[in-house]
């Protein structure tokens, strides 16, 4: 079984990823037992979610030589111009948390109504080989901005975001259902596909 070295420290990321990646008979290592230092920290300054995605996973590839999946996400709003995109987790500053991140969205869509306040959710994974293959999955999901924080479940902006068709937050949603239509689920399950379809590839150029 191959392994896959997750360049994430995040617990609920990596069970996340496994679920999936498990399926399709890899095995899914943390990058701590991989024997990647903990101290060792990436500098994410890429400019959109998949250079992101694409440097977190070089940087450990590089590290430890195996093949290597990372993600990156954050929150998109239409009417601050794809604001906070990549810097959704430092939104608030150098003093950022879930809680001064979701206040200072309020405050900057007070004075747009409702139907204005589209948003969308956007995950991008990379997997990388060592042998310079490349797969890379994006997942949206479209929904708006409510005014107030509704519901406990979940993190980050989950509060504040309605997904499209559904009448309640992130927050307030039974966590299964937003694992079904989340963007990070969707970019797993395009993953998915696109390692199957690689692998027919290979499969069929070896009987060549
Ligand atoms: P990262 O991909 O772990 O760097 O996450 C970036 C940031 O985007 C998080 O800190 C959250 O603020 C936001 N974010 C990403 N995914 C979600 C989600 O599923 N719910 C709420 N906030 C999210």
């Amino acid at each position: 079984m191959d392994t896959i070295v997750v360049a994430s420290a995040n617990k609920h990321k990596i069970e996340e990823i496994a679920s999936v990646t498990g399926n399709l008979g890899f095995h899914l290592i943390s990058r701590d037992d991989a024997g990647v230092p903990a101290d060792f920290e990436i500098v994410e300054d890429g400019e959109t979610f998949e250079e992101n995605s694409y440097i977190k996973a070089k940087a450990i590839m590089d590290i430890c030589g195996k093949p290597t999946i990372a993600d990156d996400s954050g929150l998109m709003v239409e009417a601050l111009g794809g604001a906070p995109g990549v810097y959704s987790a430092r939104f608030a500053g150098e003093d950022h948390n879930d809680k001064r991140n979701n206040e200072k969205l309020i405050d900057l869509l007070a004075h747009i109504p409702y139907k204005e306040r589209r948003a969308k959710f956007v995950a991008v994974i990379t997997l990388l080989f060592p042998d310079g293959r490349k797969v890379v999955a994006r997942g949206e999901c479209p929904g708006h901005i409510i005014d107030q924080e509704e519901g406990t479940n979940g993190f980050g902006y989950d509060p504040l975001f309605v997904p499209e068709g559904y009448g309640s937050t992130f927050g307030m949603l039974n966590p299964e259902v937003k694992n079904q239509i989340s963007h990070r689920a969707r970019a797993l399950k395009l993953l998915a596909e696109k390692i199957g379809s690689m692998r027919l590839e290979s499969a069929i150029s070896e009987e060549d």
